[in-house]
């Protein structure tokens, strides 16, 4: 079912039927909340640049954002969901106009409890992690976007980030200990998803429920210091990177373990006079009391560490955070000069294999820049690419997927705008879910798929394929 493009006048109506909930309809700030980071890939670029939504709707309260919800429910309108627009793939961009729900001024921190914390779903992560480190506690892990990404932006569309390396992604049991969300229906109702059943809403781009709140572990905080460590190698750098993902929490609990190509570290001029240039970078996150232990490792692999710093030196310096010289920022630092710049997110066969990683860099060119992250998940390492790439053609950027698929690393293509992206599973639970919560299937339609496929069973029916497609 395609929902029936609303007129103007049909737009009027129903930002009437919202009050008093806050709407935005001016066009050009339409049009920017219709947009995300989806410019990182010159090929989504050319794809979702025109696509807009038609009004925004800012709830302040739960029940405001189901007011918002059974508008849309009554007017068949599209609804996306909107956080800090920090996606990479168009995640939020209204594909079919609609109404756009921004989180933003749902932003409370309800509760801080041993081990967890409790938000409302557009509250910021630097405001949790702010909140949560005079009670001793901070986030488990959060994206290199803290301080523009909500928290219920990064249940739905992110997968892992800082901290990571010692506490594994998002998905890893107790790290997602409740979600709550609303249906889309005449009277919205929230459902509560506990632990494991949290799985079936996180990470489904808002295609299957509005996220109202949501629970997250919290591990105590400690004094950690932002570090650089140069190398002279490339496979010295990555080398020094797998041995620290490796080091037991007692030895280096680091949160935080990045490996960057000296070519792409020339594009870090804040990084001028703390770190030499044509070095390839280690950048990481040590705790305080284990400086000692990390300087040592790096020496052990060739490396020097040039800039340590803990958040009181860093904000004296005046200088970013580590982080954001790591995961997704580290393709931005590259953008802000030069947008003819992308990226690709590659996964590492065997992270272990150093020589795997100097084999695929001579093969790949000059037009592929490394860059590593290592994370840890289920007590496993493992690393991802997210290599610079300069972009030529989208027939250039395909052989480089293929060269990747050819050394036995897997390509996870940054470039598809469908939640079911290359090598991506459908997931029948998300999309069972969405039967339930979201019958007329209004929620971000277009990014999936499979749903078109599916969205004449049942929400049983759907959720018996993830058992005969993907047992788990
Ligand atoms: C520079 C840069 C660095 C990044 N680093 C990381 C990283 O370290 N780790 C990582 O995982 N990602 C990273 N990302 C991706 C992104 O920042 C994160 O996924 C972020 O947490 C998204 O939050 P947001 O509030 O901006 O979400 P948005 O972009 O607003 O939304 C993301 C998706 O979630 C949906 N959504 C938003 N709010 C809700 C809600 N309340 N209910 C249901 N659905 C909702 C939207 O519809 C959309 O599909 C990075 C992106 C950039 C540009």
């Amino acid at each position: 079912m395609t929902q029936a493009h609303a007129t103007d006048a049909a737009w009027s109506a129903i930002a009437a039927q919202l009050a008093p909930v806050e709407v935005i309809d001016q066009p050009v700030l339409v049009k920017k909340r219709s947009r995300d980071f989806f410019w990182y890939s010159p090929i989504l670029n050319a794809q979702l640049r025109t696509r807009f939504g038609d009004l925004v709707a800012k709830p302040a309260t739960r029940k405001e954002m189901a007011q918002c919800l059974a508008v849309a429910y009554r007017n068949d309108v599209p609804v996306v969901l909107r956080g800090g627009g920090t996606g990479n793939y168009g995640q939020a961009v209204p594909l079919n106009g609609g109404l756009i729900v921004e989180t933003t001024a749902m932003n409370r921190i309800l509760e801080i409890g041993e081990g967890f914390v409790r938000v409302e779903a557009g509250a910021l992560m630097a405001d949790i992690n702010a909140a949560l480190v005079p009670h001793g506690w901070e986030m488990a892990m959060f994206p290199s976007t803290q301080d523009i990404a909500t928290v219920g932006g990064f249940v739905a569309g992110g997968s892992a980030g800082i901290g990571s390396i010692a506490n594994g992604p998002l998905r890893e049991k107790g790290n997602i200990i409740q979600i709550k969300a609303l249906s889309v229906e005449a009277t919205p109702h929230e459902h509560v998803f506990d632990a494991e059943e949290s799985l079936s809403i996180h990470h489904a781009w808002g295609l299957n429920g509005a996220i109202t709140e949501v629970t997250l572990r919290t591990v105590p905080t400690r004094n950690w210091v932002g570090c650089m460590a140069g190398f002279a190698s490339y496979a010295d750098a990555y080398a020094a990177g797998y041995a620290l993902a490796s080091a037991p929490d007692v030895q280096i609990a680091r949160k935080l373990c990045s490996v960057v190509d000296a070519r792409i570290a020339g594009y870090f001029p804040r990084l001028d006079h703390h770190v030499p240039k044509g070095q390839h970078l280690l950048v990481s996150l040590v705790p305080r009391e284990q400086l000692d232990a990390f300087r040592d490792l790096m020496a052990e692999h060739g490396g020097t560490v040039h800039l340590a710093m803990d958040e009181t030196e860093r904000q004296a310096a005046k200088l970013p955070h580590v982080f954001e010289f790591a995961y997704n920022h580290t393709t931005l630092q590259v953008l802000k000069s030069d947008r003819s710049a992308t990226y690709q997110q590659i996964g590492v066969p065997d992270p272990a294999d150093t020589g795997a990683i100097t084999a695929i860099r001579a093969a790949l060119g000059d037009d592929v820049w490394s860059h590593h992250e290592f994370t840890r998940a289920g007590g496993q390492i493992y690393c991802a690419d997210l290599p610079i790439i300069w972009f030529r053609s989208a027939e250039r950027l395909a052989e480089i997927n293929t060269t990747y698929e050819a050394y036995g690393f897997t390509v996870y293509d940054a470039h598809v705008n469908v939640i079911e992206g290359n090598h991506m599973q459908p997931d029948y639970r998300h999309l069972a879910w969405k039967k339930r919560l979201d019958p007329k299937g209004l929620l971000n339609p277009g990014k999936s798929l499979v749903w078109e496929k599916v969205r004449h069973l049942s929400a049983d029916k759907i959720e018996a394929l993830q058992r005969s497609t993907n047992p788990e």
